[in-house]
C-alpha cells in the first residue's frame, strides 16, 4: 500500500501503449507512476494480438492510424535492438487470389505511397512462387512491403516496462484506478492500494479507457470491443516466410498466416463485435472461418498443427480513428485511447507524440543525463551455439538445467526473468516462453511455480498463474513437490 504520494505524471494502464509511453517519459527528470490493474504490465489487448509490425498501407491517408502506424514502423529496428526485443522485418505480401483481385493491390499500393510507405512494389507468378513457394496455385499476384516485420508483443511491453523502472518510473500493479479527484493543481489518482496526487494523466486504459474518461465527466469517446481469435501452430511448421494478408473486405484486413518472431506460425484473427470486453472465448465457428479463409491462401495447413488459441479484444473507438489528445475537461489529462490495430506497430510514435502533448500542456521536459535506454541483453540459450552454451554452464549451472523441454528454457533464463519484474507464471512465460511450446506448461509449470516460490520468497500455495485468485496449489505437499522438482529438472 502506498500512502498518498505526490508525482508529475500518472500512466494509467500498463500495455504497450503505457509501458512505452512511460519509457518515453524517463528521458526527462520527472516523477512517473504506471498504474496497473493487473499483477503485471502487457496482459491486455499487448498480450493477446497478432504481433505484426504493419507497414502502413492498410490505413487511408490523413488518419491517425496512418500517420503513426508508418512512423511507428520506422521507429521499430532501434527500439527492439535497444530493448533487445525479438523483432524481424520479414515483409508483408497481401495476395490477390484471382487476376480480379490486381487493381486492388494498386489502389493499396498508392494508398501505402501516399501514406509514405517506402518498397512497396507488385510482384507477380514467378517471383511469387519464388518468395513463397507453399501459397495456393490461383493466387496470381501480391503487393510486397519489405518494412513490414514482426514482433514479441508482451516481450516489449515488458522490455520498455523495464528499462523506465530501471530509468526511475514507479510501477504500481494489481491497483486498479477506481476514482479520480478534480484538485486546483491537478488531479487524485484513487485505487485500492493508496492514491496518487498528480499534475497530469495519461489515459492508456485500453478497453476501459472510455470508463476511465467517465471519472472524470468526459464523455467524448465510447470505446466498442471487437474481439479477435487466433491459432498457433507448433514450431514444426514453418509454411510461409512473409506475413500473408489476403485482399481485405469493407470491414477487416482479413485472415492472415503469420510467421511470429518467436519461430511460429499463428493464423488469424476474426473481427466480431462483442457485448463484453472481458470476452476472450475462442469459438467453433471461429474456427471454421480462420481454416476456412487460410486455406485460399496456404492450402497445406491442417488444424493437426495446432498447439493452442486465444483471443484478444481490440478497444475500437466511435471516432473511427485513434484518439491521441487531450482530453475537452482538461488539457493536463491526455487520452492514448481507440487504440486498436495497428496499435502495436504505432506505439512508439505514440508514445512521442505523449510527451510532445505533455511539454505543449505544461510540463517541463527536462533531460536526464542520466538515462540509459538500452536494456541489459537477455540471454536466449537454445539460440546459442554449442561452445557458448557450454561457457554459460561453466559460468552458473543453473543453465544446463532444461526447465522447458519444448522451448529449451533453463533455470538460469526463469531466474533472470523473475529478477527482471516477472511475480507470476504466465509473466515467467510469456518473458522466456517457459509453458509456451507443444505441451503447454503440461511439464513444466510445477517446475516453474518451484522457482517463483524460492526465488520470491513465498509459499507454494501464493504462487499464481495471473495474480490474486489464480492460485494453483490449494495445500502445500512439500517433501512431494520437492523430490518431483529434483527427479524432473534435467541437468
Ligand atoms: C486480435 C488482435 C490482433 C491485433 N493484431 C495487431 C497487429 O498485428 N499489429 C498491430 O499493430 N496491432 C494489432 N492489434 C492491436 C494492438 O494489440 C493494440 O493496438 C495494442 O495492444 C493496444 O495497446 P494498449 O496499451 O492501448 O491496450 P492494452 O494492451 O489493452 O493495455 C491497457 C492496459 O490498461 C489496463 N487497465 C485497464 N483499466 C484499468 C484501470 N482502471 N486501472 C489500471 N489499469 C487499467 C489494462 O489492464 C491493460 O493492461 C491487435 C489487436 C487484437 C485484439
Amino acid at each position: 500500500m502506498v500512502k498518498q504520494i505526490q508525482t508529475d505524471v500518472v500512466i494509467i494502464g500498463g500495455g504497450v501503449i503505457g509501458t512505452l509511453a512511460a519509457r518515453e517519459l524517463s528521458r526527462y527528470k520527472l516523477d512517473v507512476w504506471l498504474v496497473e490493474k493487473d499483477a503485471e504490465v502487457g496482459w491486455g489487448a499487448t498480450k493477446a494480438n497478432s504481433g505484426i509490425v504493419h507497414a502502413g498501407f492498410h490505413d487511408k491517408p490523413g488518419s491517425e492510424k496512418a500517420k503513426y502506424c508508418v512512423e511507428g514502423n520506422a521507429l521499430y529496428p532501434e527500439l527492439c535492438d535497444e530493448l533487445d526485443v525479438s523483432f524481424e522485418q520479414n515483409g508483408i505480401l497481401m495476395v490477390a487470389r484471382s487476376p480480379e483481385e490486381i487493381p486492388v493491390l494498386e489502389q493499396y499500393r498508392a494508398q501505402g505511397q501516399k501514406n509514405g510507405v517506402p518498397g512497396l512494389r507488385i510482384v507477380y507468378q514467378d517471383e511469387l512462387r519464388e518468395l513463397e513457394p507453399n501459397l495456393s496455385a490461383s493466387t496470381t499476384a501480391a503487393l510486397l512491403a519489405p518494412t513490414g516485420g514482426t514482433v514479441a508483443p508482451f516481450e516489449l511491453a515488458a522490455a520498455a516496462m523495464e528499462n523506465a523502472v530501471d530509468n526511475g518510473v514507479q510501477l504500481l500493479a494489481e491497483s486498479p484506478v477506481e476514482a479520480i479527484q478534480r484538485e486546483d493543481d491537478g488531479f487524485i489518482v484513487m485505487t485500492p492500494n493508496g492514491n496518487l496526487k498528480t499534475r497530469f494523466i495519461v489515459n492508456a486504459a485500453g478497453l476501459h479507457s472510455d470508463t476511465i474518461a467517465r471519472l472524470f465527466n468526459d464523455t467524448s469517446f465510447t470505446i466498442t470491443p471487437r474481439k479477435g481469435e487466433e491459432y498457433l501452430f507448433d514450431k514444426s511448421i514453418r509454411v510461409v516466410n512473409h506475413t500473408i494478408f489476403p485482399v481485405p473486405n469493407a470491414v477487416s484486413k482479413g485472415i492472415l498466416v503469420i510467421p511470429t518472431s518467436e519461430g511460429n506460425v499463428m493464423i488469424g484473427p476474426t473481427g466480431d463485435n462483442v457485448d463484453a470486453r472481458d470476452d476472450m472465448t475462442t469459438t467453433q465457428d471461429g474456427f471454421k472461418r480462420i481454416f476456412d479463409s487460410v486455406h485460399e491462401l496456404v492450402p497445406s495447413l491442417s488444424p493437426s498443427g495446432i498447439i493452442t488459441q486465444f483471443a484478444g479484444v481490440r478497444a475500437a473507438s466511435d471516432r473511427g480513428d485513434f484518439v491521441i489528445d487531450y482530453s475537452p475537461v482538461s488539457k493536463q489529462i491526455v487520452h492514448l485511447a481507440g487504440i486498436e490495430s495497428p496499435g502495436l506497430t504505432a506505439a512508439p510514435a505514440i508514445a512521442l507524440q505523449c510527451a510532445a502533448l505533455l511539454k505543449e500542456a505544461g510540463l517541463d521536459l527536462v533531460p536526464d543525463p542520466t538515462f540509459c535506454g538500452r536494456r541489459r541483453p537477455v540471454v536466449r540459450f537454445h539460440r546459442l551455439p554449442r561452445t557458448e552454451q557450454a561457457a554459460l554452464i561453466e559460468h552458473n549451472p543453473s543453465f544446463g538445467k532444461i526447465v522447458c523441454r519444448c522451448e529449451t528454457v533453463t533455470e538460469a533464463e526463469i531466474v533472470d526473468a523473475i529478477q527482471r519484474g516477472a511475480r507470476t507464471i504466465d509473466g515467467v512465460k510469456f518473458r522466456v516462453r517457459a509453458g509456451a511450446g507443444r505441451c503447454q506448461g503440461g511439464f513444466c509449470q510445477p517446475l516453474v511455480m518451484q522457482i517463483l516460490s524460492r526465488e520470491l520468497g513465498i509459499p507454494l500455495t501464493a504462487v499464481t498463474k495471473r495474480g490474486g485468485g489464480s492460485e494453483q496449489v490449494l495445500y502445500q505437499a512439500k517433501e512431494l513437490v520437492g523430490r518431483q522438482t529434483r527427479e524432473n529438472i534435467i541437468s
